[in-house]
């Protein structure tokens, strides 16, 4: 179920790119304003990760990568493509726009042939030359393998594990490439559990269409997008660290570091799907710096009552007090990271 792609249809990129100022935009006028119309204009229902899922994307890219990532953007999902090499040689742009989207890149072979039936030495020359391909149209290198048709043997694995490559198969198969209709790909879904992964398919319209509808039985059910551990192969939360036991806090105080003189307490008084708000009250000085940290992907997009400045990294903000009191807050954009919460560093005078 793969071709190779000679096209160059990339329409989509400032559109994208568009839709997330406007998104920052949204963010900002409504963190400024009612919070009321925040619940309204955005859906609450993946506040919280109780779990993670892996969602899998097979024999890309193609000429409608672009569209997938589109939809996959707009639904706040990060997801894994198996991608085959030759596509990859053929589309590096494609390829490239996964990974800037947010995706992780695997290993689905060169041309998507049958391997259990070849030898060791073409195992290993055919996912060798996949990578290097990956690698070089991403600047990723690949840690995950599926193997095409999931058909595996020991050789084959062993192989892969010599080029550091995590063999992944599936748990649900999403049946898109059988011709399953929409419906019938978010039932498939909704069997998803916690730790799991599923089989899709990058190049076809049920498959894309089916995704908002797949994402809201996940929200429903407390699960979200993760990423695939190459270490154990399942689906954990998209920094590495496992599904929490208890959901995260939200509107709980965090304790801060006492130092400096200041104390910084940090409350979460808004989750929504794809961001949420944090709120700093200082205490003990009115001249007050204040060190927050927040963990990749995630972004601070908006911030008010305080003079922010950055690291190299964009990830630390230091806030400074401007005369609008002792109480500072910012909206963090999740990015498929929807656990973390804003870590406060340091609290300091002057
Ligand atoms: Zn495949």
């Amino acid at each position: 179920m793969n071709a190779s792609i000679g096209g160059s249809r990339r329409p989509s990129a400032p559109r994208t790119t568009r839709l997330t100022v406007r998104l920052a935009v949204l963010a900002s006028t409504v963190a400024l304003g009612a919070v009321g119309l925040a619940v309204a204009a955005t859906p609450s229902s993946a506040a919280t990760c109780n779990g993670y899922v892996g969602l899998t994307f097979d024999d890309g890219p193609t000429s409608s990568t672009s569209a997938l990532l589109s939809v996959l953007r707009a639904n706040g999902v990060r997801a894994t493509m198996f991608n085959v090499g030759q596509n990859v040689q053929g589309n590096p742009s494609a390829a490239r726009a996964q990974v800037d989207a947010g995706m992780w890149v695997g290993n689905h072979s060169w041309n998507h042939a049958h391997m259990t039936s070849m030898s060791q030495s073409q195992m290993q020359s055919d996912l060798s030359q996949t990578n290097s391909a990956i690698q070089s149209a991403t600047g990723v290198r690949p840690q995950l393998f599926r193997p095409p048709y999931g058909e595996t043997n020991s050789t084959l694995q062993s192989v892969a594990s010599s080029l550091g490559l995590r063999q992944v198969i599936w748990d649900v198969d999403s049946q898109d490439w059988n011709g399953a209709s929409v419906s019938q790909i978010v039932s498939n879904a909704s069997r998803l559990q916690a730790g799991q992964v599923i089989l899709m398919h990058d190049g076809i319209q049920n498959t894309r269409d089916a995704i908002p509808q797949i994402m809201a039985n996940l929200s429903s059910r407390n699960l979200c997008p993760g990423m695939i551990s190459p270490s154990t192969g399942r689906a954990v939360a998209p920094d590495g660290t496992p599904p929490p036991t208890t959901p995260p806090p939200t509107g709980t105080p965090t304790t801060p570091p006492p130092t400096g003189g200041c104390t910084a307490t940090a409350t979460t008084p808004n989750v929504w799907g794809d961001r949420y708000n944090t709120s700093v009250t200082v205490a003990g000085a009115s001249n007050w710096t204040v060190v927050v940290a927040v963990t990749a992907p995630q972004r601070i997009s908006t911030t008010w009552n305080g003079s922010p400045s950055w690291d190299s990294t964009g990830y630390v903000m230091t806030m400074r007090s401007n005369g609008s009191g002792n109480t500072f807050g910012f909206t963090t954009m999740m990015n498929g990271n929807s656990s973390a919460r804003a870590q406060i560093r340091s609290c300091t005078t002057g």
